[in-house]
């Protein structure tokens, strides 16, 4: 059997590897447009302030698996379904009998932006661009974000220092709108300010001006801040331009069942490329997910009855330069809440909760426990201790008071 992987991010890699794994007998072919494959996009920041040697960028290299072929550098153009066929853009044609598509996302950048058409303007995803950051910060340090969310704060913790100016730009009136609520955001908002990088909130940049076809400046609230580079960090939408004479897409979107299959049986789909339709649909566009489902797509696309990914969520771990961060779910409406806090340090940790069950969160200065919490929240078990306790830190009586969690313990002993 022939099976194509369209995109080498960490989706479409995982899919190919755990093809290569199962069944070594089937032919994959892994097809990207980046010239290199098989790096940590999320250690992009710290590849940029120069603090990660590019080599550590990388998990894997072409040359690790000569069996597999890996057609880089190279985009798909177009999916010609009736003779499951792809047609690349230096004219080649990949036959398929399986499909997956694992094209993840590209930045959203702003027409002001867009249009402003000089150098020093960086959408932050690739690889590519952020060797070219990298190379024109150090005599361009007077830095711009535009965009508070998981990127862009990365981006500012990790540039702050290193004798650049960073200002963070924000619409909304507090940072990771979507992940954190405004108190816990608000403790990311004081560390960063303790890094001296400068936030403007509820604000957006309305005009960029340029020099000798450098950026120059930027317009924020009517005033024009100094600004030599400017990184786009406003998220991302699926690469879905190979698909639009396919038929697949449904109001723009690559809707696949929860066990990742779209309607074409011979197609599945994985990572930041697609929506989920489970009841309701789902964007659980992170890296754990990506890797996750390039595993569970791979094993769909091998056996005749499909199963379904186990977890939606969003769960992320990361340390913003000091401050470490667990997000365990998006704050619910509607839900009850509970706080634990030290004000004398940065530590702040809320758990979301509805009819007994942990629903959301994220612990801030201190995750101990995050692995538990999260266990629990995926598995809809509930809690029966004293709730105040849950949301504590390094709690000894939470540990007996879930099952799944002790299931999750014994699991890492285990391992
Ligand atoms: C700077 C940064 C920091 C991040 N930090 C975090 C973090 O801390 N935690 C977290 O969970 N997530 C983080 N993310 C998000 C995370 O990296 C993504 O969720 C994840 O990489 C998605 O993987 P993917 O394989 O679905 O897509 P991608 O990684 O986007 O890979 C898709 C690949 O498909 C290729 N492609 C697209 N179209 C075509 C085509 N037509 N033909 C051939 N190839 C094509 C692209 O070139 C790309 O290489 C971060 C992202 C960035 C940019």
């Amino acid at each position: 059997m022939d099976c194509v992987v369209v995109g080498g991010g960490v989706a479409g890699l995982q899919a190919a590897l755990t093809i290569r794994q199962r069944s070594p007998e089937k032919s994959v072919t892994l097809v990207d447009t980046e010239k290199e494959i098989g790096y940590y996009r999320p250690l992009l920041p710290q590849f940029m302030n120069q603090t990660l040697p590019e080599k550590k960028l990388f998990f894997w290299r072409a040359k690790d698996d000569s069996q597999m072929k890996v057609l880089s550098g190279v985009r798909v153009d177009s999916v010609d379904r009736s003779n499951r066929c792809l047609y690349l853009d230096n004219r080649q044609i990949v036959h398929y009998q399986r499909l997956l598509i694992a094209t993840g996302g590209k930045p959203v950048v702003p027409a002001v932006c867009e249009q402003a058409y000089c150098s020093g303007i960086y959408p932050v995803r690739s690889l590519a661009q952020a060797r070219a950051a990298r190379d024109w910060l150090p005599d361009h340090p007077e830095i711009v974000i535009l965009g508070g969310g998981l990127v862009g704060v990365k981006m500012a913790a990790h540039l702050s220092g290193f004798n650049f100016s960073v200002t963070l730009i924000e619409k909304e009136d507090h940072l990771l709108p979507q992940a954190l609520s405004a108190e816990a955001a608000q403790r990311i908002q004081v560390h960063l300010e303790s890094k001296n990088i400068r936030l403007l909130l509820g604000s957006t940049v309305e005009d960029v001006e340029a020099s000798g076809n450098a950026v120059q400046a930027v317009l924020v609230d009517d005033r024009w801040i100094p600004c030599q580079t400017l990184f786009i960090a406003i998220g991302s939408t699926p690469d879905l331009n190979l698909l639009k004479d396919s038929n697949l897409l449904q109001d723009g979107q690559l809707k696949v069942t929860s066990a990742l299959q779209t309607q074409d049986t011979h197609i599945f789909g994985a990572g930041d490329a697609v929506t989920i339709v489970r009841n309701d649909t789902f964007t659980p566009w992170t890296w754990p997910q990506a890797v996750v489902q390039g595993q569970l797509a791979a094993r769909n696309l091998l056996a005749s009855s499909p199963v379904s990914l186990n977890s939606l969520s969003r769960v992320n771990c990361m340390n913003l330069n000091g401050l470490s961060l667990a997000i365990l779910g998006s704050p619910v409406p509607g839900a009850q809440r509970k706080r634990f806090s030290r004000p004398d340090s940065s530590v702040y940790r809320e758990l979301f909760h509805r009819d007994g069950k942990i629903v959301g969160g994220a612990l801030i200065g201190d995750i101990s426990n995050g692995g538990c919490l999260h266990t629990l929240m995926n598995t809809g078990g509930s809690f029966k201790s004293d709730l105040d306790d849950i949301a504590k830190p390094k709690l000894q009586s939470f540990s007996t008071s879930s099952t799944s969690c002790k299931k999750f313990r014994r699991r890492a002993r285990l391992s």
